[in-house]
């Protein structure tokens, strides 16, 4: 099931996606492709508000081709995406097909791609948690393998490219497109005072809080934990929930358990980073996140079990398994946070300087002639 469009501009470039960080990420890729992208959303995320509404916020246009593979289980989500990009592909051919990350969507594109003989482009190659147990990790894997051309956000991300054979001219090391994307979609500081006001809050004052992960959310006693724990904390907890969080907390029985949490609905790009940039902390399980505390200059509690950006847990984050740690770490900070704000302030963002989407659109030029 999807949308035609008459024809892929001569020279143009598919970009698959399926997700909220992929579209996030990927919008600097987009709008620097201007007319040359043809976007193409697995439909992985069909909730408006994991979806559409970072496409209006940084100005996109709608994607041109639209599938409809969200709700099935993984294994039904690649089946059914692959079956319809590659009847795709065999009616138009793009110059090469980019994806980005590690989702369903994103290998789910490059085994596509790489079965019509398309070069595939990652964004955010070499990333490894060394945990078999998230699917992640295996799109991950599968996808760099395919990858004609690999952009590593740092040189940790090449070597364990390196270690896995890829090599070469393949694998460039751009940065992370995150940078750019936190700069573009931050409100100014007048939009985020009365983004504060709104909710009551006081600048450095509460922690903003997301989880979503299987790990956390299919695991009632991890999410009773999490969720236990914010209650122990010395601040408001702003709580923007996940639908699987939501559906997970309900299935658990656990509602109770979010009285008094600031809950909401998944927040815009805007929205999400003004309250980040002004929190006291973050807490969370998502992979962008991590990044974007660098940026942002916060620090994060990272709720997992093994993390594939280590580059973020050097001086940003520390990584902590559901349990006692979450809120004594929160304590620790309280104590002096606007020392760690301030020494945080100093350094500067291990996934580069805002220029990758950038550099990747001139490379994929550069290889495979899209002007
Ligand atoms: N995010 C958002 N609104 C929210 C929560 C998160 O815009 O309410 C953004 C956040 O800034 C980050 C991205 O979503 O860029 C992370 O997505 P997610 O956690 O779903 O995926 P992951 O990064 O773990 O793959």
């Amino acid at each position: 099931m999807h949308q035609e469009i008459a024809a892929i501009p001569d020279g143009g470039v598919a970009v698959v996606l399926g997700t909220r960080p992929e579209i996030i990420k990927l919008a600097g890729i987009i709008a620097e492709l201007g007319p040359k992208a043809c976007v193409i959303h697995t439909g992985q995320h069909y909730d408006t508000g994991l979806s559409d509404v970072f496409f209006t916020e940084r100005g996109l246009p709608a994607p041109q081709v639209r599938f409809a593979v969200g709700g099935a289980g993984r294994g039904g989500q690649i089946g059914a995406g692959l079956a319809s990009l590659d009847e795709w592909f065999a009616r138009h051919r793009p110059v090469a097909v980019v994806v980005q990350g590690d989702t369903n969507a994103t290998v789910t594109g490059a085994l596509a791609a790489n079965a019509r003989r398309i070069p595939v482009v990652h964004v955010e190659a070499g990333l490894r948690s060394f945990d078999k147990t998230m699917p992640e990790e295996y799109n991950r894997i599968i996808t760099d393998h395919l990858s004609d051309l690999l952009c590593a956000a740092t040189e940790g991300n090449v070597e364990n490219l390196a270690r896995e054979g890829i090599g070469g001219a393949a694998v460039i090391r751009t940065g992370n497109t995150v940078v750019e994307a936190v700069r573009a979609a931050l409100p100014g500081p007048d939009r985020c005072r009365a983004l504060l006001a709104e909710r009551g809050l006081a600048p450095g004052r509460y922690a903003l809080v997301t989880v979503h992960r299987p790990e956390n959310t299919d695991d009632a006693a991890a999410l009773r934990t999490i969720l236990t724990e914010l209650h122990r904390f010395p601040c408001p907890v702003v709580l923007p929930l996940h639908p699987r969080t939501l559906g997970a907390v309900r299935r658990h029985g656990l509602v109770d358990l979010l009285d008094g949490l600031g809950v909401t609905g998944p927040l815009g790009s805007a929205e999400f980073l003004g309250l980040a940039a002004h929190a006291a902390f973050l807490v969370s399980d998502s992979g962008g996140v991590q990044e974007e505390c660098t940026v942002l200059k916060r620090p994060l509690i990272v709720v997992r079990r093994s993390t594939e950006r280590p580059e973020a847990m050097r001086d940003f984050a520390v990584l902590v398994s559901p349990g006692p740690l979450i809120s004594k770490t929160a304590a620790e900070w309280w104590k002096d946070l606007p020392g760690l704000h301030r020494r945080l302030a100093r350094l500067e963002s291990p996934f580069g300087a805002g220029d990758a989407s950038r550099r990747i659109v001139a490379e994929i030029a550069r290889r495979f002639g899209t002007r």
